[in-house]
């Protein structure tokens, strides 16, 4: 039986830099992945397919509005299977790249189930035979990641009750789509529909869309999505659900409504497929893998990182845990911290923000000055016809950042610079003197930081 230093389980973008970075420094790693698709969710059933329809759904929209820009074109129309092609094409080049990484990096890939089993034994299921092979490790590393949850309430039928497993790999659109939940995925997978022609309804049963968005932007975007041809409700439950005649039927509000098919995002679950039949226990804290300040799960050298702990469920963050867990086995002294880890969604408009809210703010008595500004001020944005949005700033009396909201064009890229001003501790005032490049949207986020100092020229 092989020993490796290091057995991940998992080749998400927890497990993969993780990998790589550790067999850079000498250790012997191997790789487990259950899913024929390396690369993890993100790759393959999150993120970036995502991000592929949606740019799909952002072009299309351009090409119906082409007048604007004083273009024109005689049909707008799309191919849902060259969509779909489309993809797939760029998650297959991303997932040979990292192969490619990881076997120049002298990683050992395995493709099939992992077993945890006491003593850091791995017992590996081949997904090519079924075979079953074990693996030795001095150190496991759990980059399990998560899958959709889907509460027994709802019904399993996936041919009309998706997940956004389902949802991404659709054969066709859907005249209608009803979304359970309107969180990320909620919001970001009815607008690719719903831009390509299906009637969705997203129910959310909070008072607001996009849990940790600030409130005041949450309710703004309401009307913004409405435009956009989404219809949200808030603070409503789908009360029922059922099948009929190969349709859905929902009761929402006391009301019935039919759909052809229905997706459920209320939120995800660790992946836990690597504990079935295991001899082992590992301790769980509100349905996470209990992880001490290392990583350190319940079982001595098994760790653990991502989504299946404790912290964000976000790919980057998955990839910051692996960072720190590399930097603690160099003996150096740091410890996560989440205070600063980006939220992105990637509609149109984008939306992202970091750091503290304006509600988290006033709930904890701190102290603080706004800073806005519009896009609609700004050249870029206008040239580029994306005029609507907004950023908000929130700073401490002595001018830094405490945290940032942006609503509107590249606000996912944007918001790297309120995330640098933060870490690196940057005054507004010192911010105000770093140049900007003219025109550029991050001018916007420079205005927004010198009006909350009555600095900024335009405010
Ligand atoms: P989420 O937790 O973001 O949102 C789920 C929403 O469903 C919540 O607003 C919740 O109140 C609501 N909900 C729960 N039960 C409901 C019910 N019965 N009826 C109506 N509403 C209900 O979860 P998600 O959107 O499924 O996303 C899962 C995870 O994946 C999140 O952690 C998210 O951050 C991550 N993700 C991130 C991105 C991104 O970074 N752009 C994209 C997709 C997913």
């Amino acid at each position: 039986m092989q020993t490796y230093d290091l057995v991940i389980l998992g080749g998400g973008p927890g497990g993969y830099p993780l990998a790589v970075r550790m067999a850079r420094k000498g250790w012997q790693v191997a790789i487990v992945d259950a899913a024929d698709e390396f690369g993890g969710t993100c790759l393959n059933w999150g993120c970036i397919p995502t991000k592929a329809l949606l740019a799909s759904a952002r072009n299309y929209h351009q090409l119906k509005n082409a007048a604007d820009f004083g273009l024109s074109c005689s049909e707008a129309g799309f191919d849902w299977q060259k969509i779909q092609e489309r993809k797939r094409r760029i998650t297959v080049q991303l997932r040979q790249g990292i192969i490619k990484l990881l076997e120049k990096s002298g990683v050992k890939i395995f493709n099939g189930r992992g077993q945890l089993c006491k003593n850091r034994l791995i017992r590996v299921t081949s997904n090519e035979d079924g075979s079953v092979s074990e693996i030795q490790a001095k150190k496991i590393c759990l980059a399990v990641g998560s899958v959709p949850a889907a509460p027994g309430v709802f019904p399993t039928d996936r041919e009309i009750f998706w997940t956004s497993n389902e949802a991404l790999n659709a054969d066709n659109v859907p005249e209608s789509l009803l979304v359970v939940g309107g969180g990320v995925i909620g919001i970001e997978l009815g607008q690719v529909f719903a831009e390509f022609g299906s009637k969705v309804c997203i129910v959310e049963m909070m008072p607001q869309i996009l849990p940790g968005l600030d409130n005041a932007t949450a309710k703004r975007l309401l009307p913004v999505f409405k435009k956009a041809g989404l219809e949200i409700l808030v603070g409503k439950r789908v009360e029922s659900l059922v099948e009929k005649n190969g349709k859905a039927v929902a009761t929402i509000d006391g009301g019935e409504r039919e759909f052809d098919k229905v997706l459920i995002a209320v939120g995800r679950r660790v992946n836990m497929s690597f504990m079935q039949d295991s001899d082992l226990q590992l301790e769980t804290e509100k349905g996470f893998i209990r992880i001490d300040e290392n990583f350190m799960t319940s079982e001595p050298d098994v760790y653990a990182i991502g989504d299946a702990v404790k912290g964000p469920m976000l790919a980057h963050k998955a990839s910051y845990d692996a960072m720190i867990l590399v930097e603690q086995w160099q003996g150096k002294k740091v410890a996560a911290d989440y205070s600063l880890v980006p939220s992105c969604v990637y509609t149109h408009p984008e939306i992202a923000w970091v750091g503290l809210s304006e509600d988290q703010l006033k709930e904890r008595q701190i102290e603080y000055k706004t800073g806005r500004s519009m896009f609609s001020a700004n050249g870029k944005a206008l040239t580029a016809g994306e005029g609507d949005g907004q950023i908000k700033t929130l700073l401490s009396p002595d001018g830094k950042l405490l945290g940032a909201v942006i609503w509107g064009p590249e606000a996912s890229n944007i918001i790297n610079e309120a995330t640098m001003m933060s870490q690196f501790g940057i005054d507004s005032h010192a911010f105000g003197m770093m140049i900007h490049p003219h025109p550029t949207l991050s001018e916007a986020f420079m205005e927004s930081i010198e009006n909350a100092t009555g600095e900024g020229v335009h405010g």
